[in-house]
């Protein structure tokens, strides 16, 4: 994002534009300024000009506009500044841009997903999980939906069946391959990984990764080797390729 300074010639420019609107009667005069800007600037009822309520409220949404009436305007003496709303000395930092963009314009953007663990949270648990850089990678790419199995390649159309050619029972998506399908139940029913409180692994790629991977703080440490977690679905995806490649 850039801000810049408008030249002082322009703002000049402005402030002459703005007196010719209040006090010039005709193209060859300048016209009497009766009121210093300072003085026509103030509220209604201290003598200024104030704004045009009226008009606001009939264009501006009501949410809006008691914003636009608490605005103070300034006078020529007064100086204009940029300020940025989201660090406490109103300057702005690429550390507070990259939160607005994490936590205001992505929430945006993106519908908030019901019942699902948060996906920050999940990134957190793959990077702190223990295994090594290449299975943190994989997982990234698990929760960021990025792996090329048959639903995502049929997404971009580099694929014309999204089935999974393993079982040929449903369409292949991550959840598929690493949870539903029948290989990998029996991968995880043989493995010390216990079931999720439900006795079945669930629909949501998201629930499942989190249950894998929050294992150390779910069930006593002696009980489950939560370790072995990652590298199972690490495991699962790479046996998917070579049967398919
Ligand atoms: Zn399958």
């Amino acid at each position: 994002m850039s801000c810049f300074l408008l030249p002082k010639t322009v703002c000049r420019k402005i402030l002459s534009i703005m007196s010719h609107f209040w006090w010039r009667n005709n193209k060859d005069s300048k016209g009497i300024h009766w009121r210093s800007w300072d003085k026509l600037s103030k509220p209604k009822y201290e003598g200024g000009r104030e704004w045009n309520r009226e008009k606001v409220e009939r264009i501006v949404p009501p949410q809006e506009r008691h914003l636009i009436e608490r605005v103070q305007i300034g006078g020529p003496k007064s100086k204009d500044v940029y300020v940025w709303n989201y660090t406490k000395t109103c300057h702005y930092s690429v550390k507070s841009k990259y939160w607005v963009q994490c936590n205001e314009v992505g929430k945006r953007r993106e519908p908030t997903m019901m019942n699902q663990p948060s996906f920050d949270f999940l990134y957190q648990l793959a990077w702190k999980s223990k295994a090594s850089p290449k299975v943190h990678h994989f997982l990234w790419k698990c929760i960021s939906n990025s792996l090329h199995v048959a639903e995502n390649m049929k997404k971009k159309h580099m694929a014309r069946d999204g089935q999974c050619l393993r079982c040929a029972h449903g369409t292949e998506k991550i959840n598929h391959v690493l949870f539903q399908c029948p290989l990998a139940r029996l991968v995880w029913a043989l493995s010390s990984i216990p079931t999720p409180p439900g006795g079945i692994l669930d629909n949501s790629l998201y629930s499942n990764l989190f249950h894998v991977l929050n294992l150390e703080k779910e069930y006593p440490k002696e009980d489950v080797q939560a370790d072995t977690g990652p590298w199972i679905l690490w495991r699962l995806w790479k046996n998917r390729n070579d049967f398919i490649f």
